[in-house]
């Protein structure tokens, strides 16, 4: 609810979007291109503030190029996509600014190898939001506290497990204060004992009022946290549906087909 989001990275602290009744994510009519391969048709997909949408769907069906349509680090052929009312432009200043209102966090934990922890979260802050070094140091503690890994921050990534370098880079995609978060298969690459470690505080981020895009295979993750479920395949959007009903009702064989296989 809009009470627990008071302060939070998420909260714009007014109404715009909210009011209005506008989604803060929309895509309409997106399509998308590999050469001759159509890897996103005609994606219409709206995100209200708040909302989890998980999405799932087989390997190949166009989830990764979705999440990466909506932070525009791939180009898209149609279609539009406007985050908070605006609408992405291809390129410019404008695009990056926007840009900085979608973290993003990916399988592989792309943190900087020779900055430590402390200064992986702090440098976006300071070199995209240009806030000063002991704010952004300050915030950037507060936010490795929240996930966990406070005691950390002098490490550098590869002292750190798998598990807390996923936390890490949550970390630092939330110090840009994100009005969305994108998670991309964030526990696929991870030891089987460190899943859990990543889903609680994806968990705990759902709960205070993030509006968040996962991908994952984690069904339990889908059922417990997300709003919607959204189930992709072949670039389409073939089922999207309450976790309950989508689990429990499955409508389309392709989605049936997909469920027996991962469960
Ligand atoms: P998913 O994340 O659901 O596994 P992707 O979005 O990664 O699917 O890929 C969708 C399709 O687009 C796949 O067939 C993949 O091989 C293809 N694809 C992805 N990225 C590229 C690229 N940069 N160039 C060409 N084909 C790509
Ligand atoms: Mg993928």
């Amino acid at each position: 609810g809009a009470d627990l989001r008071k302060g939070l990275p998420g909260d714009t602290g007014s109404a715009a979007g909210t009011g209005d009744g506008r989604p803060l994510v929309r895509l309409e009519k997106v399509n998308k291109h590999f050469g001759q391969l159509h890897v996103l048709r005609d994606i219409d997909l709206d995100i209200r503030r708040g909302e989890v949408v998980v999405v799932i769907g087989p390997s190949g069906s166009g989830k990764s190029t979705l999440c990466r349509a909506i932070n525009r680090l791939e180009p898209i052929d149609s279609g539009t996509i406007e985050i908070d009312g605006q609408r992405l432009p291809e390129e410019g200043k404008e695009l990056a600014r926007l840009r900085a209102d979608v973290g993003m966090v990916f399988q592989s934990f792309n943190l900087f190898a020779h900055k430590t922890i402390l200064q992986n979260v702090t440098l976006g802050p300071i070199k995209v939001r240009k806030m000063g070094k002991a704010e952004a140091e300050e915030q950037a503690m507060a936010l490795l506290e929240r996930v966990g890994i406070g005691h950390q921050a002098a490490k550098y990534p590869a002292q750190l497990s798998g598990g807390q370098q996923q936390r890490a880079a949550i970390a630092r995609a939330l110090a840009m204060k994100p009005k969305v978060m994108l998670f991309d298969e964030p526990t696929s690459a991870l030891d089987p004992e460190m899943v859990n470690e990543v889903l609680e505080v994806m968990t705990e981020l759902a709960r205070e009022g993030m509006t968040m895009i996962v991908v994952t295979h984690e069904m339990g993750f889908a059922r417990r946290a997300a709003d919607k479920v959204v189930f992709m395949a072949d670039g389409e959007i073939v089922e999207e549906n309450t976790p309950d009903e989508f689990f429990d009702n499955t409508r389309t064989e392709r989605a049936k087909d997909f469920l027996s296989k991962i469960i």
